[in-house]
């Protein structure tokens, strides 16, 4: 199959350019250049949007085994793909948990059928090289057992990053989910092997300016702050607005290297009885890419954030390249407000809901096939477990 993407604005993490045609063949692109001329079995004209690279989710939780009641497999990477996501990272609190190799190729078989977008599984507790990455909890969490022999069990098994829920347990136990304790989970989590450290949805700059290693942030934390109201609930919680005011000042001074959804879905009824966690598959590249510009950040560094997971992990996605899988989202610059009960996603509740955003999904191809269109599934389950991916380096 040979597509041509004609009158192409493109967005990446390095450059912002005009008026290019690409040429993909097969799962890659092959040609970029100005007036390409050749022959296509598709053309498609990208002249009324901003063409960037599908970007990498490597924080969500699509509940499967176990939840499937919340989100599965199949709801969770639909949503993934109209959200311009084209590989997602799955965490591993599921029920039961994925803590032994056994368990993670149970799972594997049972997703693989399932998956719209590319995809890879954390582990915890027990290594597997069929893993994407270790994940480990500073508290205690739903499905997943936790205490300090647990913690260094993890760590010790891990090969590569391991991914930290940074909240400390024992501040929690004194006075609640407060900054104190997330900035006591990094000091605790930068007494393990730096090469290891992945923080997870930091909110704060003090926290991100003390976790040496990679530092992850949500969108949820950039742009809300602190309310009373159940739905509201996501742990670590919102912050009031002088720090998330400062997290946006320690992401401009290049102390955030990841932005991840931290998709965790709900039904609505637990929702409203305020169990914590926020789908965001869907709006993570219009809220970020719309915040951005806000801040007046430039988008550049919007893809460098949301990309960056594809260099870790030494897959040849995450920028519009010839040689690269063409991975290709064109986003739309209309406003259109969030409204949750278009989502592919089960969980029909958004903390942005009734937000005005720009750069909604238009298209999102997958190695070469247009596989969302204008509000639709075009092609299901065409996701491949990436560690197949990989070309560049390995973990
Ligand atoms: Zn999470």
């Amino acid at each position: 199959m040979r597509v041509i993407l004609r009158d192409c604005t493109i967005l990446t993490a390095t450059r912002y350019y005009k008026g290019v045609d690409i040429l993909v063949e097969g799962e890659r692109i092959s040609r970029i250049c100005r007036n390409l001329n050749e022959e296509a079995d598709l053309e498609i004209n990208c002249s009324r949007g901003i063409l960037v690279p599908g970007v990498i989710d490597p924080h969500v939780h699509l509940r499967e085994p176990g939840q499937e009641y919340k989100e599965d497999f199949s709801t969770g990477t639909m949503a993934a793909l109209a959200g311009g996501i084209t590989t997602v990272l799955d965490m591993p609190n599921n029920s039961p948990p994925i803590d032994s190799e056994e368990r993670l190729l149970l799972k594997m078989n049972k997703v693989r059928k399932k998956a719209n977008v590319d995809f890879g599984l954390y582990i915890t507790r027990e290594y597997s090289k069929r893993a994407v990455a270790m994940k480990t909890y500073l508290c205690e969490t739903p499905n997943v057992e936790y205490s300090e022999e647990y913690l260094r069990e993890c760590v010790s098994n891990s090969r590569g990053i391991t991914a930290f829920h940074a909240e400390d347990q024992e501040v929690i136990n004194k006075e609640g989910r407060t900054l104190r304790a997330e900035i006591e989970g990094v000091r605790k989590v930068n007494s393990f092997p730096v090469e290891k450290r992945y923080f997870c949805h930091l909110t704060s700059m003090e926290s991100t300016l003390m976790a040496n290693g990679i530092v992850e942030v949500t969108p949820h934390h950039l742009i809300l702050s602190k309310t009373d109201r159940k739905e509201y609930s996501v742990n670590p919680p919102l912050r009031d607005k002088l720090t998330v005011r400062s997290l946006w000042t320690s992401l401009n001074y290049g102390y955030v290297q990841v932005i991840a959804s931290d998709h965790a879905p709900h039904t609505e009824d637990e929702k409203k009885e305020g169990v914590p966690g926020f789908p965001g598959l869907e709006t993570l590249l219009p809220s970020v890419l719309t915040y951005f510009q806000k801040m007046r950040i430039p988008l550049t560094k919007a893809i460098k954030l949301l990309t960056h997971y594809y260099k870790i992990l030494g897959i040849e996605k995450g920028d519009v390249t010839e040689g690269y899988y063409a991975d290709l989202v064109l986003l739309s610059k209309k406003e259109r407000k969030v409204d949750s009960t278009e989502f592919f996603s089960k969980c029909n509740f958004s903390p942005f809901e009734g937000m005005k955003f720009r750069y909604w999904p238009i298209f999102t191809m997958l190695r070469g096939k247009l596989a969302y269109s204008e509000g639709e599934i075009i092609e299901e389950r065409l996701g491949k477990e990436i560690l197949g991916l990989r070309t560049m380096q390995s973990l």
